[in-house]
């Protein structure tokens, strides 16, 4: 973002309900501060009702692009021209490039998730991989999963078992993976996590404010294994800190986060995103809200 606004300086947005502690304004805008780009970054607070006028108004104004987060990944799809392939199989969008007009819509979470393992040297094709949860973040990460090639079990609450079911029915019809989708119980968190290399959580449990919760403990978490926590605020979760404690390695979702949105800068500018910039910049906020 440059010092002066003028009529070439290109917008970008994050469209959801809510979008206040969201941190991808600081880091967009810390982003394109480093880089010298003509662009800005706002957050818009639009409600359901509201979607098909705040994508009017992206054409309208000519934005470049935008976030979609909550409630919205889903039911921004109709509102798009094309979708690239992954997000069409996943059935989320979390980013839309605008083309003159012309609407695109992209899923980083996806790839933010990948480029997180690959960082640190880690490849999952091949691998067993748990995944605890069947929400709408488990479905970018077991998608992507699938398509490296991995072999993995979804873990979900017993009353939304139908959940899992029809992601892992919905993976088999794009990707020949191994996937399975089982009951989060003790017995199937023992069984599963002895052949396990990763397991990722994709619930919610943990999360600010409810910092102490965890659904697995140091005990059940073997040395070799790679914990990743795809949450990002608290930094350090309890389950990561269990894992680290029992010699494991573990990736936090601020990795994550930050992928995916240097993945969506990139989209928007052509440019390689200041990854660290923006890492640093999230870091600072959550450091001061935790
Ligand atoms: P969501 O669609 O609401 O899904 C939440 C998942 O958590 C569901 O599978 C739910 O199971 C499960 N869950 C919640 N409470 C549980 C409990 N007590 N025991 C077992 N399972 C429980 O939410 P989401 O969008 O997928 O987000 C999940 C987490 O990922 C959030 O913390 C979010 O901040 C984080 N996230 C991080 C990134 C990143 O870039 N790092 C990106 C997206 C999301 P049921 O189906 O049984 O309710």
């Amino acid at each position: 973002m440059i010092s002066e606004i003028s009529a070439g300086t290109r917008i970008c947005g994050l469209i959801g309900n809510p979008v206040e502690h969201s941190l991808s304004p600081a880091m967009h805008n810390a982003a394109f501060r480093k880089t010298g780009l003509d662009y800005m970054y706002l957050p818009f607070k639009v409600t359901e009702n509201n979607l098909s006028g705040a994508i009017h108004g992206v054409r309208s104004l000519n934005f470049k692009g935008l976030n979609v987060t909550i409630p919205h990944k889903v039911a921004i799809i109709p509102f798009l021209d094309e979708l690239e392939p992954m997000a069409e199989k996943i059935g989320a969008v979390n980013t839309i490039v605008n083309d003159n007009g012309y609407l695109k819509g992209y899923n980083t979470d996806a790839g933010g998730f990948i480029r997180s393992l690959t960082e640190k040297g880690i490849d999952p094709g091949g691998k067993n991989i748990v995944i605890l949860g069947a929400g709408g973040a488990s479905r970018a990460v077991s998608f992507t999963l699938a398509e490296q090639g991995a072999d993995i079990v979804i873990l979900n609450r017993r009353q939304e078992m139908s959940w899992a079911e029809e992601l892992t029915q919905n993976i088999l019809r794009f990707f020949k993976s191994s996937i399975k989708a089982k009951e989060l119980n003790d017995a199937n968190l023992k069984s599963v996590l002895k052949s396990a290399d990763i397991l990722v959580n994709a619930t919610s449990v943990g999360m600010s404010p409810n910092i102490d919760q965890t659904l697995i403990t140091g005990k059940l978490i073997r040395p070799q294994i790679v914990v990743f926590d795809i949450i990002y605020n608290p930094i350090k979760t309890r389950l990561l800190a269990e894992a680290e404690k029992a010699g494991a390695r573990t990736i936090g979702g601020l990795n994550m986060l930050v992928w995916q949105g240097a993945l969506s800068f990139k989209l928007w500018t052509g440019v390689e995103a200041p990854v660290d910039i923006m890492k640093k910049e999230a870091v600072n906020i959550l450091s001061k809200t935790v």
